[in-house]
């Protein structure tokens, strides 16, 4: 009772099966193809029989219409009874009727003596008409008619094997090659589509596998084939290899901020509880004071967090533009002067070239100055930073030098990572987030970034920008860029 249902759902799933339906259309259009093949086989030679016989039968008409009407009806008798004229094709019916309907010559072999003579009359006219009388189950006779000059009728025919007893055998080898090839079409339709959609299945295992285990380093296993599926495997794979990216940094982000969060909120709620404990309206507005700095910090800290996130992992959105280099140093320098006073650190510059380069100006202007800010913090009173930007071939080279604390040869590769902090640097204000955002930051404008530095004697930033930029660039607005530079 059930079994219908069932069998009804495994065909459909069976039909809905990719390889099974491309191997089905494989093998309709390989039978389509054979059969219009064989019908047009048949339907030539049908016509190439048909005008052999009555290229035949017409020789003879031409014949015996000559003898006729140049020598008389006795000479068509004589040369009718003659051996020649039915031992090659024959035997041949003659007649020849004359204008009165009176049978006036009659030569037919012994099979057509039972045709019926009413049966042979038909229209006539100066050429040839042709008709045919069944005869058994493999024959026909088949008869060519004409209208002689004196208005009598001239009949010549012949039996012939029937057309379709003819194309009989032919039909039976076009059905018992039909089957082998039907057959092996099948086989060799599943076999192709089966090995067609192997990339497909590997990109479903994978998929399945990365839904059921969640082990996002799964791959499909490549080829080096130049197919659209082999493509669609590798694309695939990128696919997956960047989601993996993007997850694992999110991760790190996630365990960053919850690393480092803990002390700038542990620091805040201490605030809030000395406010609440506070009997002053004075004391309980300093607490609170402190609570919305730590709360900045918190924010300045996530929204970095995230910046970094971003761009290391591809997916910070820029837009691009034709930008002075120099330009966007000024506005920073702008804005570090003062602070530079405060702190009697000679800050100077030699921007002459207004250096353009295809840069999104607010990530950019971020960047720089994060390093300006670097360059007067790390550097002590009395000090200098000096800023150059210029253009060299097809790259604007920007150079931050300070003669401050420097940095130490362990430190040098770590001062890149997220929250790295220096151990002489903690006196100083800061989250340790400035050279990762620089740096992701220029890696996300395909440019590079490096140090130089020896320890107490400073150290010399140099940023290289391509002029011409080839990441693309969007219409989207960019979520946290306010500050020109970190400072909490
Ligand atoms: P932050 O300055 O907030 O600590 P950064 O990511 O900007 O974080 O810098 C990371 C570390 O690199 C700093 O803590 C410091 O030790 C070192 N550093 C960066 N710039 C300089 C510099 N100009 N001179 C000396 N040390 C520097």
């Amino acid at each position: 009772m059930f079994s219908r249902p069932n069998s009804q759902s495994r065909i459909s799933c069976l039909w809905r099966s990719f390889t099974v339906r491309l191997s089905c259309w494989y093998v309709a259009t390989f039978t389509v193809s054979t059969a219009l093949l064989f019908a047009l086989l048949y339907l030539l030679l049908t016509s190439f029989f048909e005008r052999s016989e009555r290229a035949i039968i017409q020789a003879r008409l031409n014949e015996c219409a000559a003898i006729y009407e140049n020598q008389g009806l006795a000479a068509l008798r004589d040369a009718v009874n003659q051996t020649e004229f039915t031992s090659s094709d024959g035997p041949f019916f003659v007649r020849v009727t004359g204008p009165l309907g009176s049978v006036l010559f009659l030569a037919a072999p012994e099979q057509w003596m039972r045709q019926n003579a009413r049966q042979l009359d038909t229209e006539h006219g100066p050429s040839t008409r042709w008709f045919r009388l069944p005869k058994d189950q493999r024959s026909d006779f088949m008869l060519g008619s004409m209208q002689l000059r004196d208005g009598s009728i001239l009949q010549v025919g012949r039996s012939t094997n029937r057309t379709a007893a003819l194309l009989g055998p032919f039909m039976w080898s076009f059905l018992l090659t039909m089957v082998p090839t039907l057959l092996l079409g099948m086989i060799g339709g599943a076999v192709f589509a089966y090995r067609a959609t192997a990339p497909i299945r590997q990109v479903l295992r994978t998929a399945r596998s990365i839904i059921n285990t969640g082990n996002l380093s799964e791959r499909v296993p490549e080829s080096h084939a130049q197919s659209e599926l082999a493509e669609l495997a590798r694309q695939f794979n990128r696919v997956l290899e960047k989601n993996q990216s993007l997850i694992r940094g999110m991760r790190e982000a996630l365990d960053n901020v919850a690393h480092d969060l803990r002390t700038p909120l542990t620091r805040l709620r201490g605030s809030a509880e000395f406010a609440l404990n506070q009997d002053s309206a004075e004391g309980t507005k300093e607490a609170l004071a402190d609570c919305v700095e730590e709360s900045d910090r918190v924010l300045t800290m996530l929204n970095a967090l995230m910046d970094v996130t971003e761009a290391e992992h591809g997916m910070m959105r820029l837009q691009l533009q034709r930008a002075s280099i120099s330009g966007l140093l000024e506005g920073v320098l702008e804005v570090y002067r003062f602070l530079a006073e405060e702190k009697q650190v000679q800050l100077t510059s030699a921007l002459a070239d207004p250096a353009y380069a295809e840069v999104d100006p607010n990530r950019m202007r971020q960047a720089l100055a994060n390093l300006v800010d670097n360059g007067v913090k790390y550097t002590p009173h009395g000090g200098q930073v000096h800023v150059n930007a210029s253009t060299v071939d097809s790259r604007v080279e920007v150079t931050v030098t300070d003669n401050g604390i420097g940095i130490s040869p362990e430190d040098q590769p770590r001062i890149w990572d997220r929250l790295f902090r220096g151990d002489k640097s903690r006196m100083h204000r800061g989250l340790g987030l400035g050279l990762s955002l620089v740096k992701a930051v220029v890696e996300a404008h395909h440019g590079q970034v490096e140090v130089k530095s020896a320890e107490g004697r400073g150290s010399k930033f140099t940023v290289v920008l391509p002029v011409k930029n080839a990441t693309n660039a969007t219409s989207e607005k960019m979520p946290h860029m306010t500050d020109p530079g970190l400072r909490p």
